[in-house]
């Protein structure tokens, strides 16, 4: 089934909701990293220029309920810098207060609602916040791709009440993916860290007959290590996945993982706790693996570099600690220097490619962590079905 796209709409004189995939940190109440917003202002730009007045929605982090500490407004500030246009914030994500706020704007103002996950029904897809976020508009625009793999009123909800369309991003971020899956260029390796194995098994067995290598770093290696008997000290393990791992790794293409050779452990879990490189088979008891080794490093760059495509999400070692940063940065230089189709996924990966000054050098930096992940697992994504309808 084929959905329809921003050109496929007419939005001259309409208004616009756009759901955007804000979800940025915020460093003492300011936005740190602003990928997500800067990735998110062509859209708007384009609505813009074709004639619509656009209200924003996103969520922020995950407050229960209202929360200040999350509030959208210093999103909304960054959004008009950003994106060189007038934006206004509004009080809540929906009823006659919201209403009147977009009243009052005009047409040539942004409208930036209050986090959507304010409101209970947000992630439950209720009618009720549904209904509400699509009186405030005549069109809707879905560009989250972030959060395309959930089932939520914002994403869902409004686009079975709503002419709909996909944004720019999400159109950018489909079109990445779909050439990962379908071009037949060889050598294909992922790199995979992070820290639960939860979340990235399922990619594991998706893509273990697809790919000629994987190279896997970050926590999820300990719980690998483990279920291949090795010792791991006080490193990150998912006991409950050992079972699945090892069928995973004795299955025929167990083969293609390659876990890091060496790495840094601290004496505990730690920004300033000592530290050593020791071999990933010898983690002595009452340490805790916080990164790839420099040999690790070594064996995994050259095979990123000479790879035709490349798939990375999670950073290989405690990225947010400076000493334990130079695994995902050594992979984030080998990235960049690939000569093959890149695409990276993950807020830290991602991160990772802005400190080093790469990011320019990958051809897809992706919005989304899970939903990348899920996409390349196979799964129909909720907040791009229910574009389907409009196709
Ligand atoms: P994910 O969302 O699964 O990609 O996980 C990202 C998180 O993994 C980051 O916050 C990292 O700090 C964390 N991480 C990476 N390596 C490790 C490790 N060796 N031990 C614990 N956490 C880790």
């Amino acid at each position: 089934m084929s959905i329809p796209y921003l050109d496929d709409l007419v939005v001259d004189g309409e208004r616009v909701l756009v759901r955007a995939d804000l979800n940025v940190p915020l460093v003492d109440g300011t936005v740190g990293d602003a990928f997500r917003i800067e990735a998110s202002v062509p859209t708007i730009q384009e609505l813009r220029r074709r004639g619509a007045s656009v209200i924003v929605a996103t969520h922020l982090g995950r407050p229960d309920g209202f929360d200040p500490a999350l509030s959208t407004k210093p999103v909304a500030e960054r959004l008009g810098e950003l994106g060189g246009f007038p934006v206004v914030h509004a009080p809540a994500v929906i009823g006659e207060r919201v209403e009147a706020t977009i009243d009052a704007a005009g047409p040539d103002v942004v409208v930036v609602l209050e986090n959507t996950r304010f409101e209970a029904g947000e992630t439950t897809n209720d009618p009720f916040v549904a209904d509400g976020l699509a009186k405030l508009a005549t069109r809707f625009v879905n560009d989250a791709f972030g959060t395309a793999h959930r089932t939520q009123a914002s994403t869902v909800g409004v686009a079975s009440r709503l002419p709909s369309a996909a944004g720019l991003l999400l159109a950018a971020e489909l079109t990445a993916f779909d050439r990962l899956l379908s071009e037949p260029s060889r050598p294909y390796v992922v790199v995979l860290g992070g820290a639960k194995i939860s979340h990235k098994l399922g990619l594991m067995r998706a893509l273990l007959p697809e790919v000629d290598l994987m190279l896997v770093g970050g926590g999820v290696c300990f719980t690998l290590l483990a279920a291949g008997g090795y010792e791991v000290g006080d490193s990150l393990v998912d006991k409950s996945m050992v079972p699945e791992v090892r069928s995973v790794l004795d299955g025929i293409h167990g083969s293609k993982v390659v876990l890091p050779e060496d790495v840094v452990v601290a004496d505990s879990f730690a920004a300033d706790a000592p530290h050593r490189v020791v071999p990933a088979t010898a983690i002595p008891n009452g340490t805790v693996g916080l990164d790839i080794g420099p040999a690790a490093v070594e064996a995994f760059a050259p095979v990123i570099e000479e790879a035709e495509r490349v798939f990375w999400n999670g950073p290989m070692g405690v990225f947010e600690w400076e000493s334990f940063r130079a695994g995902t940065q050594g992979v984030a230089a080998a990235a960049a220097a690939s000569g093959g189709y890149t695409v990276v996924g993950g807020g830290e990966s991602v991160a990772a490619l802005r400190l080093i000054g790469r990011a320019e050098d990958i051809d897809h930096l992706s919005t989304g962590g899970g939903a990348g992940l899920a996409l390349l697992e196979g799964a129909a994504l909720p907040g791009i079905v229910a574009l389907e309808r409009w196709g």
